[in-house]
């Protein structure tokens, strides 16, 4: 088996073998228009160890993480667990995001999270949009109705599990670099 079908197995718990390549999670993903690949074949690619085509891919930035495949898929593969996996291989192994902007807005969700405890998406949106230069007015009309509507509240609160988050991220950042120093 392949290098990166085996780390993928390991980093996502999940056996990508097993596919049998039936397209249902391909045919339900949101997503899959502005793919290059789609997911079935993205297994498909993993197993027979096309790395350099997948790693710097924008479909595993494109990936919503929401499940539609998992759902669908008669092999109980979760393919967002996949998904994540294969970004931290590329990340691990310096490919540039094949999405733009995408690891800028992993990086600034994880960051709000761990500080908050929870997310909050006017404190993610400003930083988004000074950070990855985009005009900061361009979609103000609908962050304005968010608001009025009370979606969105405008001053970011400490979540009361904000010590349990903080424990999580000390505890990941401890099993990185045990996996680091390994040889
Ligand atoms: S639904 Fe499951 S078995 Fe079917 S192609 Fe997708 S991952 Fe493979
Ligand atoms: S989790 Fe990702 S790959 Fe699966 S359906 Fe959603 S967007 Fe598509």
């Amino acid at each position: 088996m392949d290098d990166l079908a085996i780390e993928t197995d390991r980093l996502s718990g999940q056996t990508v073998e097993l596919c049998y390549h039936c397209h249902k999670c391909t045919a339900g993903c949101p997503v899959v228009e502005a793919m290059e690949y789609g997911p079935d074949r993205l297994l498909r690619m993993i197993v027979l160890g096309e790395r350099e085509a997948i790693l710097p891919s924008r479909d595993i930035w494109l990936c919503a993480g929401c499940f539609t495949c998992a759902t669908r898929c008669p092999n109980d593969i979760d393919i967002a667990a996949v998904m994540d996996a294969l970004r931290q291989v590329s990340v691990r192994e310096g490919y540039p995001a094949g999405e733009r902007d995408a690891l800028l807005f992993h990086q600034l969700f994880l960051g709000v999270v761990q500080r908050l405890g929870r997310s909050h998406e006017a404190a993610m949106l400003g930083l988004f949009k000074v950070l990855s230069h985009t005009p900061l007015m361009n979609d103000v009309g609908a962050g304005v109705g968010l608001f009025l509507r009370g979606k969105v509240p405008v001053l970011p609160g400490r979540s009361g599990a904000s010590k349990a988050v903080g424990a999580i991220f000390k505890e990941s950042r401890s099993v990185d670099s045990q996996e680091s120093d390994q040889p």
